[in-house]
């Protein structure tokens, strides 16, 4: 009888089509994740992952398998032999081990995946129950609304656990494409990534600074962010881009107030070269309508048109208050509010244009050589992995 983590994945990935490599991704993102703090053996038994590790270290292996996507729950479960005697010492256990027990009301569930046991799920059940009974005397059943339940899946071991701690659901890393993600210092960005992520897409990071106008640890704050970002979306390629050039040329030849949405528009420009060469799908950012002055209908519409490629926005229906919860849980917060400034001020316009039109916009970036700005930005970008 000993005490492992057990990870149960959602519908999509058991019963859908690309199963297989659904799981083996979800697999690799799990080990990824426990490789430090260290486990004796991880393995499968019908559908659920097994990590044999120390109890002690319980703790902290769900909270970093709780990072992977795809998971509905993760419990503590004790796999014993496949016989009456073991698995109803093995509940007893459990019970013991479920904090207040005391004076609750519980019920057994079977799941029986191996149908040559000699018992039926419901005999099982009545049985363990039976067991318990004997040996809580302050304990009841209740089969309709118990306080909780004793779940004991019979496999090719048998394996009795109570608590089931939720995941985050969502699809593996890499189940639906890849996107490049617009990274700022800010707090919107990383939550947008996080979003996107679990939807199953693969994030690699763009991130714009102006060196030497921003500073050295602004790029740093970034760095870390992008790390925080890779516990849940596994290794990034981080292309890091100077935009001091742009800022400079925009300041010397176009409006003060159109600055915010001509760099963003270049932005997209160049995010859109190194998706086309690297193969990425889209690309996302962290925009949430009316949040800032220049977050409007109109500029992102106005940004659109800078591309062909899909911008998501995963954030632009999001309340601040709802990504700042997002963002703390994901772990991200502390480092983003952070005071590195990702932009210079120099370059912010006090009152940026709240409604761009097309037309003007496009009339000031004929004052501009976009393309000769944008292949210097790309040729001195520096890309950087982030395990
Ligand atoms: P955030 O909190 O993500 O910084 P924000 O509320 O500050 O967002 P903006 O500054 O308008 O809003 O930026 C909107 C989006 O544009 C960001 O979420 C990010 O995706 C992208 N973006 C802005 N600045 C940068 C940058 N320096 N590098 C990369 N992407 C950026
Ligand atoms: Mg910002």
């Amino acid at each position: 009888m000993k005490w492992l983590v057990a990870v149960s994945f959602g519908e999509l990935i058991l019963k859908g089509k690309n199963r297989k490599s659904f799981f083996n991704r979800a697999i690799k993102n799990i080990k990824r994740n426990i490789e430090e703090i260290g486990y004796n053996d991880i393995f499968i038994e019908s559908s659920k992952v097994y990590i044999d590790v120390e109890k002690q270290k319980h703790e902290q292996i769900i909270s970093q398998v709780k990072k992977v996507f795809g998971i509905i729950y993760i419990s503590q479960v004790i796999m014993c032999e496949k016989n009456l005697d073991s698995i109803a010492k093995a509940a007893i256990c459990a019970v013991e081990d479920f904090e207040n027990f005391q004076g609750k009301t519980f019920k057994v569930k079977t799941n029986r995946v191996d149908k040559s046991f000699v018992m039926k799920s419901p005999e099982i059940s009545a049985k363990i129950g039976g067991y318990l009974l004997k040996h809580f005397k302050n304990i009841k059943v209740d089969v309709h609304n118990p306080d909780f339940e004793v779940f004991v899946d019979i496999k090719e071991d048998a394996f009795v656990y109570i608590k089931r701690i939720e995941g985050y659901g969502g699809l593996p890393i890499g189940s639906s494409g890849r996107g490049l993600l617009l990274l700022s210092g800010g707090i919107d960005s990383p939550v947008a990534g996080f979003m996107m992520a679990k939807r199953g897409v693969e994030i690699s990071v763009l991130h714009f600074h102006s060196y030497p106008f921003t500073s050295k640890r602004a790029h740093q704050k970034v760095n870390d962010l992008a790390k925080i970002l890779s516990q849940y979306t596994g290794e990034i390629t981080m292309y890091s881009v100077n935009l001091l050039n742009i800022y400079k040329e925009i300041a010397k030849n176009c409006r003060s107030r159109e600055t915010t949405i001509l760099s963003r528009r270049f932005m997209m420009k160049i995010g859109e070269r190194i998706c086309n060469k690297h193969k990425i799908n889209v690309m996302i950012t962290g925009e949430s309508l009316g949040q800032v002055a220049s977050q409007t209908i109109q500029s992102v519409s106005v940004i659109n048109e800078a591309v062909d490629i899909p911008i998501l926005r995963p954030l632009i229906g999001m309340d601040k208050t709802d990504i700042i919860k997002i963002s703390r849980e994901i772990g991200s917060y502390e480092k983003s509010i952070e005071p590195f400034d990702d932009c210079c001020s120099v370059f912010t316009p006090d009152r940026p244009v709240t409604k761009p039109r097309l037309k003007d916009i496009e009339y000031s970036e004929n004052n501009l050589d976009t393309d000769k700005l944008i292949d210097d930005a790309i040729e001195n970008m520096e890309i950087i992995k982030i395990v």
